[in-house]
């Protein structure tokens, strides 16, 4: 493919190459009821996947009994950060009008980052598989049931297999070393070391590759499809994964409510989910669509060494066009982040969906950790950080006041809430939280 063409067609794509920090509107957006109408997934497909969780909740329980306070649910606080959004509008001239809130999926249980959806989803949905299919489990039984050591021994036979930058494979590992599982995380190059030591704390086997993300998912899934009791959790493909994620929306409900925060016509919700191949702010848009329709105005936001779903979705080609066939490195301190090929999968679904994506460098993404520590006394890995690119630029780039004024929304920012999706980092250990809160990175 001529990618010196493909720029030339999407200046946009020009801008990325040269590492600017971009703002982009998605074209593709539509209407959210005919959005909703042209997807392969469905609402009832999320009420599926919200009742499997129940189903499962009294063995999370049991497993992990941190889960007890919320009855096996893996849920995160939704909090106000006034004095974060005071900062913003100080240091960053943000202009951010309404209410800022953070979704604190950095706090999940289990894994500490939003892969305690996804992640520990998947794994559940194919031990369930296993269990009725081979007579242990029935629907209407106690789940409890499988933590007994006749089914341990049982699932002892099978292997998970993933590949991932770190979180991904914290989370697959740790339920799937629960449930009796083998387990083998083939890990990128960006992982980091304490992420490697923790899963093999657990039993896991790390398979460590010098290359990226999309790298080791690939040899990953081709050991795994030489066994055959052996089961690959794909994260660029997998519809599982994407609806374990967007129950997140349903659970936001209530969580609203009690705040007495309404989503309607008069009060938008803005949301901005850092992105790395795309499954987890894919799947949590997917599903906060479905709940609030075109009252809910998604974001996504990555590094601008590693911003594979802008470069997807602006150039219209999805996984057919990497971060590297534009000449960037891929490489980021956003470990999280680091991929350089998107999922093909979640870039089709979000293509009427999606509002815009921005991207960040890495060097701010310590300032605003930095900031939110200083202010409201909460840790997030950097990845996670890349989320306040969006409530601290939204109003700064002529192209987001444009969004603001298209959408109607001009009249009703006031009543705006902003929400930060915080991705990860509760599980980051005290040494390296020392080291990032030290961090400054030249800025180029
Ligand atoms: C994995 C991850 C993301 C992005 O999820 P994808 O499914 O890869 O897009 C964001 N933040 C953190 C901390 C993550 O670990």
């Amino acid at each position: 493919m001529d990618f010196e063409k493909i720029k030339e067609q999407y200046p946009i794509l020009d801008d990325i190459s040269k590492e600017k920090e971009i703002f982009w509107i998605n074209p593709g957006k539509m209407q959210c009821e005919k959005a909703i109408a042209k997807c392969e997934l469905t609402m009832a497909d999320i009420d599926d996947a919200e009742r499997r969780l129940e189903r499962f909740a009294p063995f999370i329980m049991e497993k992990f009994p941190e889960t007890k306070d919320k009855n096996g649910l893996i849920e995160s606080e939704l909090v106000e950060i006034p004095s974060m959004q005071a900062r913003l509008n100080e240091k960053y001239q943000s202009g951010l009008k309404g209410q800022l809130l953070l979704k604190k999926d950095s706090h999940l249980a289990i894994a500490g980052s939003v892969k305690a959806r996804g992640g520990i989803y998947e794994v559940l949905k194919h031990t369930e598989e296993l269990a009725l299919e081979h007579g242990l489990l029935t629907e209407e039984d106690n789940y409890a049931k499988l933590a007994e050591p006749f089914c341990r021994a049982f699932f002892e036979q099978y292997t998970i297999q993933v590949g991932s930058t770190g979180n991904l494979g914290m989370s697959i590992g740790i339920m799937s070393a629960a449930v009796g599982y083998n387990v083998i995380v083939h890990m990128s190059a960006d992982a980091k070391q304490w992420k490697k030591d923790l899963l093999r704390s657990h039993g896991v086997t790390v398979v460590e590759y010098e290359s990226d993300y999309s790298e080791a998912v690939k040899h990953g899934r081709e050991l795994s499809d030489q066994n055959p009791k052996s089961y690959f959790v794909d994260d660029e493909n997998s519809r599982t994964l994407f609806l374990g994620y967007a129950v997140a929306a349903k659970r936001l409900i209530s969580q609203l409510k009690e705040k007495n925060i309404s989503v309607d016509a008069e009060h938008p919700m803005f949301v901005y989910i850092p992105c790395g191949v795309g499954g987890a702010p894919g799947g949590v848009t997917f599903g906060l669509k479905q709940v609030f329709g075109e009252y809910v105005h998604a974001f996504f936001v990555e590094p601008t060494q590693a911003p594979c779903m802008v470069v997807g979705m602006a150039s219209g080609l999805q996984s057919e066009i990497s971060v590297q066939d534009i000449g960037l490195t891929g490489l980021t301190h956003a470990d999280g982040l680091a991929v350089g090929r998107p999922s093909g999968f979640v870039g089709g679904v979000m293509v009427p969906f999606l509002s815009g994506e921005f991207t960040v460098k890495d060097s701010q993404l310590y300032h605003y950790m930095r900031d939110l520590l200083e202010t409201e006394n909460i840790f997030l890995e950097p990845s996670a950080c890349a989320s306040f690119a969006g409530p601290s630029r939204l109003n700064t780039y002529e192209q987001g006041l444009a969004y603001i004024k298209e959408n109607g929304l001009e009249s009703k920012m006031e009543n705006a809430v902003h929400i930060a999706w915080a991705t990860g980092g509760s599980l980051v250990p005290e040494e390296i939280r020392e080291e990032y809160k030290n961090t400054y990175l030249e800025e180029k």
